[in-house]
């Protein structure tokens, strides 16, 4: 799979290493398949949970050989991603009875939030969606600036009020454009600063409040990104926004530099939340629509 090469070379061919000489799945080699779980971010509770569910196999089918085990790895794995089925995301359709179909975006700066945004937009554009994109990270001129120049590319209208405006009434001016305009689809940036809880707390819902004013049930995705090369730092920040909100879509960047996308199966596991889309690149092509028996099958090819 184009991009997970990093992440698939690491898991494949630590567990080749794991099994290799050894006809049958002993302590050994768990003990071995425990470590790459560990060191490919998969998180400890996952790395336990799925030890512990392979080890119940191999006690009940007594003789587990290793080409079994590469089978077994593979069904847990996928069991333990949360699946997506709120919206049919294959070609980007979106749900008839939402629309606009209304996305806030959160994540703190760095984590590649922009470029997620610029992206899906372009997506949407292409399966002939209307877009419209709403600035309300104004915390930081340069969150503000890069959103209205990924508008500019992939053409679709931004709602800027500049740097330091109530992000509230940026929302609302979004969603309002997007009512307004018939769009099918309502992006909204939303700042991430997690040093000040409370207040990130307090924003977010009222940016929700405002934009509950035009449609009752929006948001109707609440999608935090997170930069999958930073292991432990994303599994703190899916908690610490997972407190402050409530969040039903993952979008887990920058799988193409790392060897460690075991992120996303312990971040899904942890948190009960569907990963929706995976960045694999910088273009405004490389983002895919996860799918968790691809992605499984791809750390072992
Ligand atoms: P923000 O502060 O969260 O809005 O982050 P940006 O969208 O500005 O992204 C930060 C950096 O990460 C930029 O240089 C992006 O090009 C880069 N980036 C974002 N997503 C990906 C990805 O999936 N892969 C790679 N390699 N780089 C990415």
């Amino acid at each position: 799979d184009k991009g997970l090469e990093k992440t698939s070379e690491n898991l494949f061919s630590k567990l080749g290493k794991a099994v290799i000489g050894k006809s049958k799945v002993d302590d050994e080699v768990l003990d071995e398949l425990e470590e790459i779980l560990i060191t490919s971010d998969v998180g400890v509770d996952t790395t336990i949970k799925v030890i512990q569910r392979i080890e119940e196999r191999v006690a009940r089918d007594k003789y587990v050989n290793t080409t079994e085990l590469d089978k077994i790895l593979r069904q847990e794995i996928v069991g333990l991603l949360e699946e997506s089925n709120e919206v049919d995301l294959s070609n980007f359709e979106l749900p008839k009875d939402k629309k606009p179909y209304v996305i806030m975006v959160v994540g703190v700066n760095g984590v590649g939030k922009t470029t997620t945004i610029g992206k899906l937009a372009h997506q949407f554009k292409n399966a002939g969606k209307s877009v419209v994109l709403g600035a309300a990270d104004t915390f930081r001129a340069a969150a503000v600036d890069q959103l209205i120049l990924w508008g500019e590319r992939v053409d679709v209208p931004v709602v800027s009020h500049g740097m330091n405006a109530d992000p509230a009434s940026v929302a609302f001016d979004t969603v309002k454009k997007g009512v307004d305009m018939g769009a099918d689809v309502v992006i909204v940036d939303t700042a991430g600063r997690l040093h000040t809880k409370v207040n990130l707390m307090n924003e977010l819902s009222k940016i929700k409040r405002v934009m509950q004013k035009f449609i009752d049930d929006a948001p109707h995705e609440i999608l935090l990104v997170l930069d999958g090369s930073t292991g432990q730092n994303a599994f703190i920040q899916a908690k610490e926004f997972t407190k402050a909100t409530e969040i039903n879509a993952l979008a887990i960047t920058k799988l193409d530099g790392t060897a460690k996308g075991g992120v996303v199966i312990g971040i899904s596991d942890q948190f009960k939340i569907p990963v929706k889309y995976i960045g694999v690149g910088e273009k405004v092509t490389d983002l895919q629509i996860f799918n968790r028996t691809e992605f499984v099958d791809s750390l072992f090819k």
